[in-house]
């Protein structure tokens, strides 16, 4: 029940208690009347329900919002009421990742959604290459790296005196590294003296 709503009189209606005459004994009975629920849902801080028309300020069927999904730019939205509640989802992405850069350690780019910055580890599809942002392990290795032998083995050539060794020195390049290195000690020592 929502709240008193006047007296009556059985068989005749409402009974002005101040101006209707009494000539009599008299039965008035408390008329009390129902909730007027509001068709439509009021939303509040998570919750929704009827709020009674009568101005009792009884909330009817009330209950926490449910169902929807929460995204990264938008809140869930309640099955019942259709109202946003609840908070971003931050990790619920809808966008797409726009790959900005790229280092040793990954690539990196911001989500299209919402511009959320986002850093992945490098995806090697079975060779050195990422299949994402097409870093090539190979090539940072070699620029970043310390100087391999090769460059100082070609240097050799050029401050002998003979052509000899530079046939001999051509042909030790198609030579592994390791076997070149160690050859390289002898020979100056020969040569030199
Ligand atoms: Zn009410
Ligand atoms: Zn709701
Ligand atoms: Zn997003
Ligand atoms: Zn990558």
């Amino acid at each position: 029940m929502c709240g008193f709503d006047g007296w009556y009189q059985d068989g005749v209606g409402p009974w002005d208690i101040e101006n209707d005459p009494v000539t009599g004994p008299l039965q008035l009975r408390a008329n009390w009347r129902e909730h007027w629920p509001d068709s439509a849902w009021t939303s509040e801080n998570g919750r929704h329900y009827h709020l009674c028309q009568n101005g009792c300020g009884i909330r009817l069927e009330e209950a926490a919002c449910t169902g929807g999904r929460a995204t990264c730019t938008e809140r869930a939205v309640c099955d019942v009421c259709g109202q946003p509640y609840g908070e971003l989802d931050s990790t619920g992405h809808t966008g797409t990742v726009q790959w900005t850069g790229k280092n040793g350690r990954g690539h990196v780019g911001t989500y299209s959604c919402c511009g959320a910055a986002v850093t992945q580890a490098h995806v090697w599809g079975g060779d050195a290459v990422c299949d994402v942002c097409g870093y090539d392990q190979r090539q940072e290795d070699q620029r970043g790296g310390t100087a391999a032998p090769g460059p100082t083995v070609g240097r050799a050539p050029a401050t002998g005196d003979e052509s000899g060794d530079v046939l001999f020195w051509t042909v030790l390049l198609t030579v592994s590294c390791a076997g070149l290195m160690a050859m390289i000690p002898g020979r100056r020592r020969n040569g030199g003296r």
